[in-house]
């Protein structure tokens, strides 16, 4: 049974709602469009009837973008693990350090979250081909799903980006467009030849569905907190859909009366020392945030000059009294490296940048040592492998 009715301006602007049996990419005003759904008329659903149900994302359907009869395009993406990672968490005097490792997800990331839910509503409103720039991981996870469900896909990626993505890619069909330029580029080109011929843009929050798919991270972690929240959320920011996603769904948790009464995380939003147009923004004070000139960062998923959820990123840091702050490519590195060592985990150089972020958060003392913190360890580090030190 959904609970989805509509789609809505993310500002919001004023514009009227709109009818998400249509394709609609962003809003008459150029911000992002949200899902919404009758979370009065949800508040019958019960927390209690997800026991025994799937572990993937899908299991908190009646919350996400499917009608009544629709089957998700789905390849067990979701309900990762949580660990309490205790002798890592030792190492910076932290009694409650807990992973959430993304990695494990189909395509080795989070991404894998969004495409599930973009692609699903892209096959029912009759899509033949779906299309996207990409620093990589978005785009091994579109081509799986665009395979999954029967879609041709095509991807649009920086010629420099590290050969696995492009590889991978092309391993599960896609059409690869090597692009001279960063992701902003590649988003400019692949909307220029995708828009005369039809094709379907999943672009970050260009479409409103990825946000759902990712939102199912924050679902989870109240589920597998058993209905309470963390202290802390440290989460590796580029295009920012994990952070506006993980937001939306505090809201949608709360409204529904699943945590009640709790103070919602803390989200930390990490970013690259070279590419950190969130943190410049949220240490300015300004709403939006100002394209990053030359970003660079061997961190991939990082390297998002300019955001187009920008301000309701820095929304979600500022209302949830968290922060912002940037790491060295060579702290993310030694993190990824201290994970691994300390509690077996596989990182990609973001979930490595989480990390170096809680080394600081503890250092300053604005992270206490009984407080509850979670690192999101969005990616894997097996397509990284050229990172590391040998
Ligand atoms: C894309 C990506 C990010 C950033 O994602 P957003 O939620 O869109 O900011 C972080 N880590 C990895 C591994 C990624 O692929």
């Amino acid at each position: 049974m959904s609970y989805f009715t509509h789609l809505e301006c993310s500002v919001p602007c004023g514009a009227p709602p709109l009818d998400p049996r249509a394709i609609h990419h962003l809003c008459v005003c150029g911000a992002p469009l949200l899902a919404r759904y009758d979370l009065e008329r949800a508040r019958a659903w019960s927390r209690d009837s997800l026991a025994g149900r799937e572990p993937n994302m899908w299991r908190y359907r009646e919350l996400l973008p499917l009608f009544d009869g629709e089957a998700p395009v789905t390849l067990g993406e979701g309900f990762t693990p949580l660990f309490h990672a205790r002798a890592l968490g030792a190492t910076l005097g932290l009694d409650r350090l807990y992973i959430k490792d993304e990695s494990l997800n189909p395509t080795n990331s989070f991404k894998a979250r969004g495409q599930s839910a973009a692609i699903t509503r892209a096959k029912y409103l009759g899509a033949t081909t779906i299309a996207l720039p990409t620093a990589g991981n978005a785009g091994n996870a579109a081509a799986a799903y665009s395979a999954a469900a029967g879609l041709a896909c095509q991807v649009f990626i920086p010629k420099d980006a590290k050969r696995p993505f492009v590889d991978e890619c092309r391993l599960y069909g896609a059409t690869v467009t090597l692009v001279d330029g960063l992701i902003t580029d590649a988003g400019r080109i692949c909307a220029e030849t995708g828009g005369p011929l039809g094709w379907y843009d999943v672009s970050t929050l260009k479409e409103p569905y990825r946000i759902e798919g990712k939102k199912t991270m924050a679902y989870e972690l109240a589920e597998q907190m058993h209905w309470a929240w963390p202290d802390w959320i440290i989460y590796p920011t580029g295009g920012g859909t994990g952070m506006v996603g993980m937001w939306k769904a505090f809201d949608e948790i709360e409204r529904l009366g699943w945590i009640t009464n709790a103070k919602r995380p803390r989200m930390v939003s990490v970013q690259a020392e070279h590419c950190a147009p969130i943190v410049r923004a949220f240490e300015q004070g300004t709403e939006k945030a100002a394209m990053w000139e030359n970003a660079s960062t061997l961190a991939d998923g990082l390297r998002v000059p300019r955001a187009i959820g920008d301000f309701l990123i820095l929304r979600a840091v500022r209302e949830s009294g968290g922060t912002a702050l940037a790491v060295s490519d060579q702290a993310m590195v030694e993190g990824m490296l201290a994970i691994g060592r300390h509690a077996g985990v596989s990182a990609a150089p973001e979930g490595g940048a989480a990390f170096v972020a809680i080394q600081h958060l503890v250092a300053d003392g604005s992270i206490k040592p009984h407080e509850s913190v979670v690192l999101f360890n969005t990616g894997g580090a097996l397509k990284y492998l050229d990172v590391l030190p040998r």
